[in-house]
């Protein structure tokens, strides 16, 4: 158990991790593994945060991320807490759609299919050979993607290709997210080389030597899920914590301790709980962040924390509540195989916000994976709203259904009525990296960081998928052992 306050002070260099979602659960793993005495709180009855998987009459559905990147530090995790036998791979060469001028056509998926894709014009396919010589950015100040993708590669890239993919992981608007935050490799790029497509063979070659050098071999980039769905991963992680992981326990309000440490404030089952610990990573949402330090402002205010430093968590704080999370909805609808007019050989489609379609995206989750849909049925998860569509909040569920189904009867064709398999609603979904986001971001670690033991992990801080997740809580893991061995 951990340290109620009826025995407060006792000797120990305990972490508590506010959050069970994938990044608070990678941090509180990977501190278990490291010997240290951690306890995770999520005021949910189960872990996983947004990771929502369902089972419902023999469907598998995930409102919230269907699949993730194996990317090294995923596949690491998957392997240490025992799941490579439950890991799906989606197969690689399953083509993408994207539904333009009321056609699917056949994402390019490589630089060499571009110049055959009919996505494109002549003319934005000269501007794409042409990227060598675009105009760099004039006074190097912060672009937005639309910005930075219309000057290098041109406008119809833009709107038809790089925008959608975009709006497919942050369900964002191009015009307000900030290149440098979500793409920061490609403005280096331009910054270091003078062009995307030198900087990019210079950084594939150099990438190769340092692998050599390091005797690594290269990790192939699919799409993966698990037999049982995304769900399996928290789960796991926090069997493996153990009793180290308290359900059910909402965390009211934090202070810190004018001697060192923190004092939670816990409704735990319906009761009032105080919890104190040495060390605190705060790995919730970040408009919740927001307000645990807009607590510890409070508690900085007193002696013996120097005044400046409260005025400082105050905006840190203001700083990450301004941060936008826009309301989206993940729709997961069932026909018979019998009543769908497409093949639905491929991982789904996108749609430009230029083609006056209100779903984002479709995802065939019964093409993709493996026992998603009982035999002789189908079964597609669909996402509505984002940052260019916040009114689906005011939409009821039917009307939600409503909408994606007309829109799924347009683009495949379905008549017949849909099954119903489940809803999700989000109504802060994904953080925005809009224009400020690093400013932001980096005011609120130089707060952080002045309070010895406090900690910050999330989808917020350095990517939103769940790789970059678990990649983010390896370094706030690193980042709090780093301490131990100085301090
Ligand atoms: C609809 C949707 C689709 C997505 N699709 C994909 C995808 O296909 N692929 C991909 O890689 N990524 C996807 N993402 C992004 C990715 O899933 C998330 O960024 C990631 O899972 C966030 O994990 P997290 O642990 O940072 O936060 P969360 O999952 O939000 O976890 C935070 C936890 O903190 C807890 N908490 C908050 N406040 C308190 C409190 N006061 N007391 C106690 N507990 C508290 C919450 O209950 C929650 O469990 C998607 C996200 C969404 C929303």
């Amino acid at each position: 158990m951990m340290t109620p306050s009826s025995s407060p002070g006792a000797p120990s260099r305990k972490i508590i991790v506010l959050g069970a979602g994938i990044s608070g659960l990678t941090c509180a793993y990977r501190l278990h593994q490291a010997g240290i005495d951690v306890e995770v709180l999520d005021r949910e009855a189960a872990p996983g945060g947004v990771m929502q998987t369902r089972a419902v009459d023999g469907f598998l559905t995930e409102g919230g991320p269907n699949s993730f990147q194996s990317g090294e530090e995923v596949l690491s995790l998957i392997h240490d807490v025992g799941l490579d036998g439950e890991l799906l791979e989606a197969d690689a060469q399953m083509p993408r759609y994207i539904y333009f001028r009321g056609q699917l056509h056949r994402a390019p998926m490589g630089p060499g299919a571009l110049i055959f894709t009919k996505l494109l014009s002549a003319g934005a396919k000269l501007k794409l050979v042409r990227e060598p010589w675009a105009p760099s950015n004039p006074d190097g100040h912060e672009e937005s993607i639309r910005e930075f993708v219309t000057r290098r590669l041109g406008g119809e890239l833009h709107d038809v290709m790089l925008a959608p993919l975009v709006s497919g992981i942050y369900a964002g608007d191009t015009a307000k997210l900030s290149m440098q935050s979500v793409f920061p490799l490609l403005v280096e790029l331009e910054t270091k080389y003078g062009g995307l497509l030198k900087g990019f063979m210079r950084h594939m070659k150099a990438e190769r030597k340092k692998r050599e050098a390091e005797g690594r071999a290269k990790t192939r980039r699919t799409l993966c899920s698990f037999k049982n769905g995304l769900k399996t991963f928290p789960v796991k992680i926090a069997g493996q914590l153990g009793g180290r992981v308290h359900l059910n326990c909402e965390v009211r309000a934090v202070r810190a301790n004018p001697g060192g440490g923190f004092t939670l404030e816990v409704q735990e089952n319906g009761a009032m709980q105080e919890y104190r610990s040495d060390r605190l990573v705060l790995a919730t949402p970040v408009f919740e962040t927001a307000e645990h330090l807009k607590n510890l402002a409070v508690s900085l205010s007193a002696h013996p924390w120097p005044k400046t430093l409260s005025v400082e968590f105050t905006q840190a704080a203001t700083d990450l509540a301004s941060i936008e999370l826009p309301p989206l909805a993940g729709v997961c609808l069932a026909w018979k195989k019998s009543d769908v007019p497409h093949n639905l050989n491929g991982f789904g489609f996108l749609i430009p916000r230029t083609e006056g379609i209100r779903l984002l995206g479709c995802i065939w989750s019964s093409s993709l994976y493996p026992h998603r849909a009982p035999d002789g049925w189908t079964l597609l998860t669909n996402f509505i709203g984002g940052a260019t569509d916040p009114e689906i909040i005011s939409l009821s569920e039917g009307q939600l259904v409503d909408a994606v189904r007309n829109d799924l009867q347009t683009i495949l064709g379905m008549s017949a009525a849909p099954r119903v398999v489940t809803v999700n609603r989000y109504d802060h979904a994904i953080p925005q990296y809009n224009l400020g986001h690093k400013a932001r971001i980096d005011a609120a670690r130089h707060a952080v960081g002045q309070i010895p033991g406090l900690y910050l992990a999330g989808n917020y801080l350095s990517g939103v998928s769940v790789g970059d997740c678990i990649k983010q809580a390896h370094e706030t893991v690193k980042q709090i052992l780093s301490a131990d061995e100085h301090g």
